[in-house]
């Protein structure tokens, strides 16, 4: 029987594979995909999905996200969760942009008040904010500060007056991983990480000027201080060549253990190693220092979105009602604790391509949120909309907190050129009334809105299946991309 027709329907927008479909499978997969998506899912992400079920450790299921896709190893749109005890951690099951995550701005500007300004702003932003590929920020750190940035992520950048003190309350992990290590990380990763702190990077990491469109939930929306018409702005990046490297040194690092440790993996880029081993330890404090220059490099590029906004509109950011609403990560692996089989349990929950959705009550979420759980920001693509949800207890009991992170590609990058041209991209945004600046032409195409999949859909499966509920629409006005 192939993969596709070993899925069993749980409910609507559910499905299970089977644990039997493989001998070495451990646990199940848990697949949130509506009809229609499960009959063009690739049968290769499938694949993925049994693959991390075989791994040691695992807890409840293998799960996929409403944007599923094949990855390295571990699909993206993959959730993992691992017994802290006797489970294993794996680079591939966080990905290479280690902490990718999106943050979000408010302001109390209508769409009147920017539409005429809305080219000035976006050359400001573009001006103001590095981006492209191997870009570099607009400040020198001085000898050791990279060390502080890994250490303290956004702490350290508000220290530094990038931003305000604030800000930190409305980060996941406050923009800041306790766990990291400095000291361990490579010099090659901290050399390719100096010179490019705060910048936004290229391809589908971007900055984007939106209108808030359609409120779903007037009273969630009240509480994470959205109102129908405002702008908001979304940032789309991570921990750049840095995070790349410490994944880098650390799959070559997982590769040996795995065997040393004597794990039988079904496919070999899942390399890994049991959280308690040395590896995995020296692997997750390097991690969390990835994660928090990822931070840090939101955070400083959140200030030069404000000066940009007072540059143009000539007031403070503070008078335009500049706050953070929510930072996420979509890329990173986290301790946790989660109710397994009926009793709590310490796990190592991998998210990759995949946001945390955390339900009400729970003390990670800032108090200001704790009555209707976190916000969950999803990008969808330049030329279409992007969401708001906000996490639920389905989510805690059923995928470790978790939710779908974007559209999830359809076509490769590659697929993407072959397809679609920069001009007409642009042409086609301009029509929609969307400004746009890109630091090289082929990101256009290879980003264009037709090489996603329908955001819409996603983030309708993740809320029909009960995963994460919507709170709000927003449109793009101006967008940069590297
Ligand atoms: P990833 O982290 O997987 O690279 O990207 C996350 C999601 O960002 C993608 O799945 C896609 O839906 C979305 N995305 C990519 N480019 C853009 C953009 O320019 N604007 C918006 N709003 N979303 C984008
Ligand atoms: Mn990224
Ligand atoms: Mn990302």
């Amino acid at each position: 029987m192939s993969i596709k027709e070993s899925l069993e329907k749980v409910r609507d927008n559910v499905w299970e594979l089977p644990s039997d479909y493989k001998k070495e499978m451990r646990v199940p997969g848990r697949l949130y995909l509506d009809d229609e998506s499960i009959k063009d899912i690739e049968e290769g992400a499938l694949e993925q999905v049994a693959n991390v079920a075989c791994m040691p450790g695992i807890q409840g299921a293998s799960i996929a996200m409403p944007d599923i896709h094949f990855g390295y190893g571990f699909s993206i749109g993959g959730v993992g969760a691992f017994n802290y005890n006797n489970g294993v951690v794996s680079p591939g099951g966080v990905g290479f942009d280690i902490n990718c995550g999106v943050r979000m701005l408010r302001t109390n500007l209508s769409e009147d008040e920017i539409k005429p300004k809305l080219k000035e702003l976006t050359e400001v932003l573009f001006k103001n904010i590095p981006s492209g590929v191997g870009s570099k920020g607009q400040i020198r750190l001085k000898d050791n500060e990279i060390n502080e940035v890994l250490d303290y992520g956004a702490w350290w950048a508000v220290e530094r007056g990038f931003g305000w003190e604030e800000d930190l309350k409305f980060l996941e992990e406050n923009g800041r991983m306790k766990e990291a290590e400095s000291a361990i990380v490579s010099d090659k990763a901290k050399k390719r990480g100096i010179p490019q702190l705060g910048s936004l990077g290229s391809g589908n990491h971007f900055l984007e000027v939106q209108k808030i469109d359609e409120i779903y939930d007037e009273n969630v929306a009240k509480a994470f201080g959205l109102e129908a018409g405002s702008i908001a702005i979304m940032i789309h990046s991570g921990s750049r060549g840095c995070g790349h490297q410490i994944c880098s040194d650390y799959l070559r690092k997982m590769d040996k253990a795995y065997r040393n440790y004597k794990i039988n993996l079904p496919d070999r880029q899942l390399a890994c190693a049991p959280i308690d081993s040395k590896e995995a330890q020296s692997y997750l404090k390097s991690m969390a220092a990835g994660a928090n220059y990822a931070w840090a490099n939101r955070q400083m590029m959140s200030h030069w979105i404000r000066q940009s906004f007072e540059e143009v509109f000539s007031r403070d950011a503070e008078d335009m009602g500049m706050t953070t609403i929510y930072d996420v990560a979509h890329n990173i692996a986290k301790k946790e604790v989660h109710k397994v089989k009926g009793s709590h349990m310490e796990v190592l929950v991998h998210r990759k391509g995949a946001t945390r959705a955390f339900g009400p009550g729970r003390r990670e979420i800032p108090k200001e949120y704790s009555s209707v759980g976190q916000p969950v920001l999803i990008p969808g693509t330049m030329g279409t909309a992007s969401y708001i949800l906000h996490g639920t207890d389905l989510a805690m009991e059923e995928t470790f907190g978790s939710t779908a992170h974007g559209a999830g590609r359809v076509l490769s990058r590659t697929a993407a050129k072959k397809q679609f041209t920069a001009e007409q991209i642009e042409k086609d945004l301009n029509a929609k009334g969307i400004h746009v600046k890109a630091n090289s032409a082929p990101v256009l195409a290879e980003e264009a809105p037709d090489a996603y999949k329908n955001v819409d859909s996603v983030v309708k499966t993740s809320h029909d299946a009960g995963i994460a509920k919507l709170v709000a629409k927003v449109l793009p006005l101006a967008v940069t991309k590297g």
